[in-house]
């Protein structure tokens, strides 16, 4: 197995031979999953613990639905009414995990780099879901499984992420993964709504929706993520709907056999389209959904390899 990771905290530290291997492993357990077949010994005698800072609905039940199918004892910690609301801080909260022995723990937080800090502290294996505008690692393999499993490759593609660039932990990633596996990345927004320095990623920027369509393999659309906002980055959104939401004519312009993508939650009519995101010939919004299942036993398996053999027969660390 090649995959060499302690945590899996970012996108930005694998070799895209991990990638590769996650990616495998997650494509055997998605065919798996369709047969209901079983696999409870892969974490059996661990503890799962999620802790989630910050609102999730599909990445929470997504790593608790992968841990119970993969046997782990899965515990939800509900930190919107815990004791980090009372002044806890971030290292004592790592003190009280340590003292409850868990071996995976998955971790969201609304700051920037919260996860990586929290993996300084504790003594097990620590998954990112999500930290501010930093990264999600899960989501971005889970999108590039769905990508490959729809195209039959994932090299060579030319892929369109759109919408709120800016704010989008999904999309820092996932330029990541692209940009590692050799894709063509375009980029399109309002200039808002697009970073600074962004083009020192290897990416194109266009801040028009008919220029930056045209002729990709998989439009990717992103949630205008508003609780990040804190001024007006958009007129109204019935305008930037008008602009930048992903309609029949704006796809037009891609390929005729496009992917439509998005990581929900879906503002529908502000981002994309309802009928184009119910529309089963062109959008794999559900396959995103289940593949993310299967990318999260992947990762959890491969760490927990990992964790069993940093802690040899003995089950401690060296
Ligand atoms: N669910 C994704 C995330 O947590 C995307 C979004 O919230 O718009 O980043």
């Amino acid at each position: 197995m090649t995959f060499r990771q302690k945590h899996l905290l970012g996108i930005e530290p694998l070799h895209p031979t991990e990638i590769t291997t996650l990616l495998d492993l997650a494509d055997s357990y998605a065919d798996q999953n369709r047969r209901g077949i079983q696999h409870k010994d892969v974490l059996a005698g661990l503890t799962q613990i999620n802790m989630f800072f910050e609102n999730s609905t599909r990445t929470q039940a997504s790593f608790e639905l992968a841990g119970k199918r993969l046997g782990a004892d899965v515990m939800n910690m509900g930190m919107q009414a815990s004791s980090i609301k009372k002044g806890e801080t971030l290292i004592d909260t790592a003190l009280t995990l340590n003292a409850m022995h868990p071996d995976l723990l998955v971790v969201r937080h609304p700051h920037s780099g919260a996860v990586d800090l929290l993996a300084q502290k504790v003594n097990c294996a620590v998954l990112n879901a999500g930290d501010g505008r930093h990264e999600h690692p899960t989501q971005a393999l889970l999108d590039a499984l769905t990508i490959r499993r729809a195209k039959g490759r994932l090299h060579r593609l030319s892929i369109a992420i759109c919408g709120d660039i800016a704010h989008s932990r999904v999309a820092r990633s996932n330029i990541m993964l692209l940009g590692k596996m050799e894709n063509r990345i375009r980029l399109i927004g309002p200039p808002t709504l697009m970073p600074s320095g962004i083009g020192a990623f290897g990416v194109e920027v266009f801040e028009d929706m008919a220029e930056g369509l045209k002729d990709v393999d998989v439009v990717m659309m992103l949630r205008l993520q508003k609780e990040r906002m804190d001024g007006g980055f958009i007129p109204s959104e019935r305008e930037y709907f008008h602009r930048y939401g992903l309609d029949a004519a704006k796809l037009r312009h891609a390929k005729p056999d496009a992917i439509v993508m998005h990581p929900g939650p879906m503002n529908r009519g502000v981002e994309i389209d309802g009928n184009i995101a119910d529309d089963i010939n062109r959008s794999v919004i559900q396959e995103q959904v289940e593949m993310g299942v299967a990318v999260r036993m992947a990762a959890m398996e491969v760490l927990a390899q990992n964790l069993r053999s940093a802690r040899g027969p003995q089950g401690v660390m060296a």
